[in-house]
């Protein structure tokens, strides 16, 4: 288990003042014009020897998409985007983090900025986090007139801002690209890439977009050093993450822990185990909405890291861990994820746009014991089809926990059909 000195977020559960006074009280803000001082290659190498993999859901080496942003200037502003747009059910990290350690984001903007050659840096933050757009807000404002932010930033002499910008209630805005479109003030539906925002971003001009968790842990790396987190979790898996533990389970909690700490122990430690015991767990889904759901016998021994869930077909995504115990209909729940992506589909490109709509009607067909198994072959090809050839990650996400349903609960699924024949076996024991 983590030791209390290893965690980023000393007051991730609001227990301590969240304003600027606590904030520093804790270690927030402490000389970082030395830190700035370094230069921006410094920095992006830190990055890179922390091991850092975004934190968003994807994974992508964080040193290594700051490099990608030009080192010399072409007349282009350089932008930072900060994805606080947190919507994949089942988390909620980012929203404690701005909640409750809103400055270690400020400051963690700040050097990130400078790092890239940012001047300017972009939080868009989704629309239903009202009180924490306010909060984040009163920690920005307070850090303006404290000269952390504006000109000559908290004494650098990189001059800096930070502007928040409200979503308005779009799951497909957190998609970089779509996030981008609808800063420019545009509808949020994905770009083709690449190019990449590094090449081409916010207003055709470099951009890196990185997740509020991924920027946050930033001042702490560049004050304990690259080799202090990459010493934490796997290799190839560094670090601490937040985990969102939620569904059945006594204590659901978010909590950090170290990368590749075993499910199992995760639940039983941090948030009371399972409901009834881990006999009567039935699914978990590891990593929010998209990742594919494993079963009791894959949950029993799986490690949770982006590594560990990949090699089984799953994902760590957002890190957010939705436990259903054996009351659940676990069919019904995944039909309730194919009717969220069908309503959440941008429309834009056809696989996507018909196929979260078959998948969805298929699934209808199956929870209400009205499809054959042909029906249910049917689904598994339409949603090959789906992912993979889309515009955005949103196929695959979409795609993904049906496949995932298929994989894990294949009898389960298959007894709801209507031609479905029990084992030859079972027949001749009755
Ligand atoms: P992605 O793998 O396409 O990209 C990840 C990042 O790496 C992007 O910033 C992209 O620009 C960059 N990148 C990838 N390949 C690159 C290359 N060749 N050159 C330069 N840059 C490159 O994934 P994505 O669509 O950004 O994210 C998908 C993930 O988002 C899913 O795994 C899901 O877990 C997660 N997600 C999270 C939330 C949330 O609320 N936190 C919501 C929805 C989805
Ligand atoms: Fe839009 Fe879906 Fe295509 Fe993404 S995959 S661009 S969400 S239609």
């Amino acid at each position: 288990m983590l030791n209390d000195s290893d965690r980023i977020y000393q007051n991730l559960y609001g227990q301590q003042d969240w304003r600027l006074a606590g904030a520093r009280a804790r270690g927030d803000w402490d000389n970082t014009a030395a830190i700035i001082a370094k230069g921006r290659d410094a920095l992006i190498e830190e990055m890179k020897a922390s091991g850092m993999r975004g934190r968003g859901g994807a994974g992508f080496p964080t040193g290594l998409k700051w490099s990608f942003m030009p080192k010399q200037s072409d007349g282009r502003p350089h932008y930072l985007v900060i994805n606080a747009d947190e919507s994949e059910p089942g988390t909620c990290k980012d929203r404690d983090i701005i909640r409750n350690e809103p400055h270690k984001l400020i400051e963690g903007a700040l050097i990130a900025s400078f790092a890239m050659g940012a001047n300017k840096s972009f939080i868009y933050i989704r629309g239903e986090y009202y009180n924490e757009a306010q909060r984040l807000q009163s920690a920005i404002d307070e850090a303006y007139e404290a000269g952390l932010l504006g000109k000559n930033a908290a004494g650098s002499g990189w001059d800096f801002d930070l502007i928040l910008q409200r979503g308005a209630g779009a799951y497909i805005c957190g998609e970089e690209s779509a996030m981008l479109e609808s800063l420019e003030g545009k509808k949020g539906m994905p770009r083709m890439k690449p190019p990449f925002p590094a090449a081409m971003g916010l207003y055709g001009c470099p951009t890196t977009v990185n997740n509020v968790e991924t920027i946050a842990g930033v001042p702490t790396i560049m004050r304990r050093g690259g080799a202090w987190f990459a010493g934490l979790g796997r290799p190839k898996n560094a670090g601490t993450k937040i985990f969102c533990i939620s569904g059945h389970v006594n204590n659901p909690c978010n909590v950090e822990e170290e990368l590749g700490i075993p499910l199992k122990e995760l639940i039983e430690k941090h948030a009371g185990g399972v409901r009834g015991g881990w006999d009567n767990l039935q699914a978990i889904i590891p990593g929010g909405a998209s990742s594919p759901v494993l079963n009791k016998a894959m949950a029993d021994t799986q490690l949770m890291d982006f590594d560990s869930l990949g090699a089984v077909k799953s994902m760590m995504g957002s890190g957010a861990i939705i436990v259903m115990d054996k009351s659940v209909d676990v069919v019904k729940a995944i039909w309730r994820l194919s009717k969220f992506f069908k309503h959440e589909s941008c429309g834009q490109c056809t696989p996507c746009r018909e196929g979260t709509g078959w998948m969805m009607r298929q699934m209808d067909r199956i929870v209400q014991n009205k499809a054959s198994l042909a029906d249910i072959h049917l689904l598994e090809q339409v949603t090959t089809q789906v992912a993979g050839h889309t515009i955005c990650a949103f196929g695959e996400a979409s795609s993904w926990p049906i496949q995932g349903m298929m994989r894990a609960f294949r009898p389960e699924v298959e007894a709801r059909a209507i031609d479905y024949q029990p084992p030859v076996q079972a027949q001749a024991a009755e």
